[in-house]
């Protein structure tokens, strides 16, 4: 049997970043969401991209805050050209997947030439069968 995921509970700590109960240096702000600097920064500048609204999962949005979030993360990414060239967005999922604040954000991460996490070196190539799985459980709306 699976281990249990664990779940946020309230009081919600980017909730109160959102209705201004905590600090954040706040770096963009509009009425479907907020961008500010993470507290642990991996490197210089690294964002966070949060909806106002609160839901654990980027499936838990409603159509029109899912845009509003991407037209912020656009809007953050175009200003952290800024500061680096480089950068990663990511969004963890999920206890499995390192999400420890379950309040859906984007992380956008600039990148100066440090160890990148997201090229691990025991990748290997994609199998075809299981290829062709993973297209016919996915490729479905
Ligand atoms: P997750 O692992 O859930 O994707 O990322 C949560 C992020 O939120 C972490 O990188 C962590 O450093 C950041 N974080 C947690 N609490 C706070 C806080 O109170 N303020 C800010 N600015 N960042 C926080
Ligand atoms: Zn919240």
């Amino acid at each position: 049997m699976d281990p249990p995921v664990a779940v946020q509970e309230a009081p919600c700590v980017f909730c109160d970043i959102i209705a201004r109960r905590s600090p954040a240096h706040v770096v963009y702000e509009d009425d479907h969401s907020i961008a500010f600097l993470d507290i642990f920064p991996f490197t210089r500048g690294h964002l966070l991209v949060v909806p106002k609204h609160h839901g654990a999962r980027l499936t838990d949005l409603g159509a029109g805050e899912r845009t509003a979030l991407i037209h912020a993360l656009h809007e953050v990414c175009r200003r952290v050209d800024r500061i680096a060239t480089d950068y990663n967005v990511a969004l963890n999922a999920g206890a499995r997947a390192g999400q420890v604040v379950f309040h859906v954000h984007f992380h956008v991460i600039p990148r100066y030439g440090e160890v990148n996490p997201f090229q691990p070196r025991s990748r290997k190539p994609l199998d075809g069968a299981e290829a062709k799985r993973l297209v016919a459980e996915l490729a479905v709306p």
